[in-house]
């Protein structure tokens, strides 16, 4: 492991222009050339590319990693209930510790299906960074923060600290994480925008993600989640805004004006039963709109393949129109877009001078044969499972599905553990047992 000079020969490699054959070459971790020999290139490694393609890497701009912790134990909820009922009191269980091991599984499960950087917001940035760190992902890591104006000096002193404690690496950037509205009162924002301005960092926030929050920040403010957003400062053109499913024309001509990166969760959002959020309508309107999977809590998955596919054929259903979201598209919000949601101007794409985020997908699945069209059967024929190896800022992290970053079983324990301390699951006993059954003579 470590930054390589990289040789992907004769791949069918997905460019902005369209897919065709050619090689690939990655030198300090930058893409050199998408055609002919760089002068003075020398292969450190050389991945044969017949039979497979090269994509860049999708981007998740939006999940809370460490909440695979929670996968499938808040299930079939209204999101209050999910979110107050059940997944706050959980939290409170949480030791750093966990976070880093579902952090951990968290970036398996993104590598292992095609994802090389992220968006993330949670609590123990410590945690969180050491792991992001060692397994070698891109990320931008908003940390958490919520509260009324009472608090809000404490709470920004304590995760500005942490941000100039663990800035300096080449792959991990920081973003602040007001939860969202209905978490952070107008005081508390304000206060978040100002310090997020004077420091230059950018914000990541949830927005009109359901019905209920809509009514709660009108009662109290008379306005909506968006505008009372715009009147506190943190909406900006590096402000990114989580799920924006309950909008007005007002809130998408407020999010268009100020240059907002909107990221659509479109599997957690139908799970939660908060709706479609308007991307299409968006669009039109000329705002940025990036792709999430949102938690494993909610998701369940972080597979950004599903969502891809969700994302296209669900607006096409709701809008009558096979056009609303094509292919190339939804291709571009979960890769370009939310490269541009992170702050980088020189990812997403396969081009010279582009950073190497690369994922390399095996076509021997019979749902990827014939190919056709590659980013047809990106967006909807692939599942995710045909990534086989996943490359970031020119360094291996997976290869033929074996991570090299990461202990995959011990992180299925330490995760199975934390599950059995804070009362989500009985699955290890049944694991170990069965283990058991099968060693007895
Ligand atoms: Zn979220």
């Amino acid at each position: 492991v470590g930054v390589l000079n990289i040789l992907i020969k004769d791949i069918l490699a997905v460019l902005p222009g369209g897919a065709e054959v050619c090689s690939v070459y990655v030198s300090d971790g930058v893409i050199t050339s998408t055609s002919s020999l760089p002068e003075g290139f020398k292969a450190d490694k050389t991945i044969f590319g017949a039979g497979k393609m090269l994509i860049p890497g999708l981007v998740n701009a939006h999940t809370h990693a460490a909440m695979t912790i929670f996968r499938n134990c808040a299930d079939d909820l209204l999101f209050n209930d999910w979110l107050f009922g059940k997944i706050m009191p959980l939290e409170d269980k949480l030791i750093g510790e966990d976070c880093y091991w579902g952090t951990l599984l968290a970036v398996m499960e993104m590598l292992r299906s095609g994802t090389t950087a992220y968006i993330d917001m949670y609590y123990f940035a410590d945690d969180s960074a050491r792991a992001i760190i060692e397994s070698g992902i891109r990320c931008v890591f908003s940390r958490g923060i919520a509260g009324d104006i009472s608090v809000v000096e404490g709470k920004l002193r304590d995760a500005t600290d942490e941000i100039d404690r663990l800035k300096g690496h080449d792959k991990l950037s920081f973003m602040l994480g007001p939860h969202a509205p209905y978490t952070c009162d107008e005081g508390f924002q304000r206060e978040v925008a100002a310090e997020a301005k004077r420091r230059g960092i950018p914000i990541n926030i949830h927005l009109s993600e359901s019905l209920a929050e809509i009514d709660t920040i009108r009662d109290q403010y008379g306005c909506s989640p968006i505008e009372l957003a715009d009147r506190t400062g943190l909406l900006t053109d590096t402000s990114v805004a989580a799920h924006c499913v309950q909008l007005s024309d007002t809130d998408i001509g407020l999010l268009a004006e100020r240059g907002v990166h909107v990221v659509t969760n479109p599997v957690s959002n139908l799970k939660l039963a908060n709706g479609v959020a308007p991307v299409v309508k968006m669009r039109n309107a000329g705002v940025k709109v990036a792709l999430g999977t949102d938690s494993a809590a909610s998701n369940n998955s972080l597979n950004m393949f599903r969502d891809l596919s969700l994302l296209t054929l669900v607006h096409k259903g709701i809008n009558h129109d096979a056009l609303a979201i094509s292919a190339r598209e939804g291709f571009e919000m979960a890769t370009k877009d939310g490269a541009r949601a992170m702050g980088y101007s020189d990812l997403g794409e396969i081009k010279p001078g582009n950073i190497a985020d690369l994922a390399i997908l095996n076509l021997d699945c019979p749902n990827m044969r014939p190919v056709n069209d590659s980013v047809a059967a990106l967006a909807y024929s692939a599942n995710g499972s045909e990534v086989e190896t996943v490359i970031v800022g020119g360094e291996v992290l997976m290869e033929n599905r074996e991570f090299l970053t990461i202990d995959r079983d011990r992180v299925f324990h330490e995760v199975d553990k934390t599950c059995e301390r804070i009362g989500v699951s009985t699955l290890r006993t049944n694991i170990a047992n069965k283990k058991q059954e099968n060693m007895s003579p």
